[in-house]
């Protein structure tokens, strides 16, 4: 999938904000908060406007190809993917990593014979060490 193919599928231009969004968040072996983002698209061209940004994220969102998390009070974005990868979170260091796991399908198997609730999507957050904190501390 690349940007451009979703952006002219939608009727959206390829802008330069909207493209340096894209490769940032590409990029990033880890979750960015807006800021992250901002910060790391003006490195690589002072010249975009942070609300240029904010609105490329809030239009990636309506096209459902990035994934937002919340964090605290914070809002992590991180290309889409799907609810069986969920997220093992280092409360020490704050590294991200994926794990990909079935028992994601088996819960939503549950929940939808459950009566009074029907799934969305699901967002497995796991806190703990991970290795490198854990040989560390
Ligand atoms: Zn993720
Ligand atoms: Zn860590």
């Amino acid at each position: 999938m690349t940007l451009e193919t979703v952006l002219r599928g939608s009727e959206h231009r390829v802008t330069k904000p909207r493209q340096l969004v894209w490769d940032v968040l590409l990029d990033a072996q880890r979750h960015l908060s807006a800021a992250d983002i901002v910060a790391e698209v003006h490195r690589r061209d002072p010249g975009v406007n942070p609300s240029s940004v904010y609105r490329a994220l809030t239009l990636f969102t309506e096209l459902n190809i990035v994934r937002e998390s919340h964090v605290g009070d914070t809002s992590m974005w991180e290309p889409a993917h799907d609810d069986a990868v969920i997220h093992l979170v280092c409360d020490h260091c704050g590294r991200t990593m994926h794990y990909d796991t079935s028992a994601v399908s088996t819960l939503r198997r549950q929940l939808q014979r459950h009566a009074d609730f029907s799934p969305g999507s699901i967002d497995v957050r796991v806190s703990g060490r991970c290795a490198h904190c854990a040989r560390s501390t």
